[in-house]
């Protein structure tokens, strides 16, 4: 996509959540405002500089007409997290809450850096509501980012709207999400952990959210066009669906890979791994940034991986651990595990990818329809479960590999959202795939399907017409009247 020479005049202050699945969407959104004309800026620690500034020189190597700025604030110190952790993605699920804790205190920092930036904009994550204040303070308006879809955010409304966890019997074992424009009906199991336990930080967001400007949503209305009427009309907030951001890396192989963490494969080995691969052949298994599995677990998925047939590209994130049994020897040439990270976007667009076994992170799944994919679905935390329902039950284009039927244990505060009881295992694994990777009438029309959103997306992000494009051209006046507004009202 062409950038506009066009100066629009308006600055943006970007402040991402400190944790890959946050950063990045962010960090692609600033990218697509800065070719819009706006001065954008982003704002995160030290320890994630490095995380941050090989993008901004990437987008300033002429994708933008205004340069890019990174702005650093200090991690707070004494936060009871190891010294030098400064992104969630590096330090254990359980330390979320000290994590969240530890970022509130970057409240007096992030007050200097607007103060002297005085942008006519904020976007920043729902994790730090305390933005909303310190940007209300200097009358400048705030955007909230979720990382979410509106189909989820509108779940969620729906847990506080009409409680229906209080009236559900000791007995059931699934509840029909209330008030939705689809029959929506989720393993009681499955129900994230902050739907049901409220702490102050939970309301401190929510009224931060019903003050704050809008949301920018990364995800695009033809996605889900009821969900987009169903906010505006009935949780009453204001949306701009403007993704999906991602596709604004689409212009280079280079811009698709080392995204955050440097990729633990060559570029280049990795194309040429999948050029030698027939189309529509290959099954990419990634699970995000944050994910770990049993060793039981990852067992039962390499057999799986073994029986399907398939040619798979694997990437295992758990440090050290190796399949045994000869497992590598006996796929060599037909499995290429990456232990680390892995250019996704890169493999997700080749070719040879014919579908994506997910944990259903939403910009995993996004990234997937983007490249107009078909997805198993094995959701392990937080919206992953809404997300397997948006991707299976409204869009129709996954399978569910069947996760969740019982808990070991609840969730607690300190805790991300209890653990499965259940190792999925390798008959379960084969079955969801060959279903997705077959030639069944289903599976191609599930193909045709999930081809088809695709090209909406790239449509949506990359033609002038485009929803989001024009969602975002929307965005830019309305912030560009206040501004003007303001300055006259200051005049006089
Ligand atoms: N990602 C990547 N390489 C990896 C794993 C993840 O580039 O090996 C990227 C992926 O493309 C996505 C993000 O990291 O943009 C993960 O976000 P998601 O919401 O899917 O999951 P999370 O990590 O937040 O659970």
């Amino acid at each position: 996509m062409a950038s506009e020479s066009l100066r629009c005049g308006l600055s943006m202050l970007f402040f991402p959540f400190m944790a890959q699945g946050h950063m990045l969407p962010m960090l692609d959104m600033a990218k697509l405002f800065a070719m819009r004309g706006v001065k954008a800026s982003v704002l995160t620690t030290p320890a994630n500089a490095h995380l941050v500034q090989p993008f901004l020189d990437r987008a300033n190597n002429g994708s933008v007409p205004e340069p890019m700025r990174l702005l650093l604030v200090p991690f707070p110190s004494d936060t009871g997290l190891p010294p030098g952790c400064e992104n969630l993605s590096s330090i254990p699920s359980a330390e979320m809450p000290t994590f969240v804790d530890a970022t509130r205190r970057l409240r007096q920092p992030f007050d200097l850096v607007l103060r002297d930036l005085l942008p006519d904009c904020v976007v920043t994550d729902m994790f730090f509501p305390w933005t909303y204040d310190a940007a209300a303070e200097l009358g400048i308006p705030r955007l909230v980012f979720h990382g979410m879809n509106l189909f989820t955010l509108c779940v969620r409304d729906s847990f506080r709207r009409y409680r229906p966890l209080e009236s559900l019997s000791q007995e059931a074992e699934s509840l029909v999400v209330p008030g939705l424009p689809h029959r929506i009906e989720l393993l009681v199991s499955q129900i994230p952990h902050f739907e049901k336990a409220k702490g102050e930080f939970a309301y401190q967001m929510e009224e931060s959210e019903s003050k704050s400007y809008g949301v920018v949503v990364n995800s695009f209305y033809e996605l889900e066009p009821d969900y987009a009427r169903h906010y505006r009309e009935v949780v009453g907030r204001r949306a701009w669906h403007i993704g999906p951001v991602a596709l604004c890396n689409s212009d280079t192989n280079a811009d698709k890979s080392a995204r955050g963490y440097e990729d633990a494969i060559g570029r280049d080995d990795c194309l040429k791994w999948l050029d030698s691969k027939s189309a529509g052949s290959v099954l990419y298994v990634c699970f995000g940034s944050m994910s770990d599995f049993t060793a039981a677990q990852l067992r039962e998925l390499a057999l799986g991986l073994e029986a399907c047939g398939h040619p798979f590209v694997w990437v295992v994130r758990s440090d050290g651990w190796v399949p045994e049994g000869g497992f590598e020897e006996r796929v060599e040439g037909r499995g290429l595990v990456i232990r680390g990270w892995a250019p996704q976007i890169l493999i997700l667009n080749h070719v040879s990818v014919g579908g994506f076994v997910t944990h259903c992170g939403w910009n995993s799944c996004l990234e997937a329809v983007s490249a107009g994919l078909p997805l198993v679905t094995w959701p392990l935390f937080a919206d992953q479960v809404y997300n397997e329902k948006l991707i299976v039950d409204v869009l129709e284009i996954g399978v569910p590999v069947g996760v969740a039927k019982k808990k070991k244990k609840e969730a607690t505060a300190t805790t991300r959202e209890g653990e499965y009881d259940q190792v999925v295992d390798a008959a379960m694994i084969k079955k969801a795939v060959d279903q997705v990777m077959g030639g069944a009438e289903d599976a191609q029309e599930r193909r045709r399907r999930a081809r088809e959103l695709g090209e909406m997306a790239r449509s949506a992000v990359m033609e002038k017409g485009g929803s989001s494009y024009k969602a975002m051209s929307n965005l830019l006046l309305e912030l560009s009247m206040d501004k003007n507004a303001a300055g006259e009202q200051y005049a006089n």
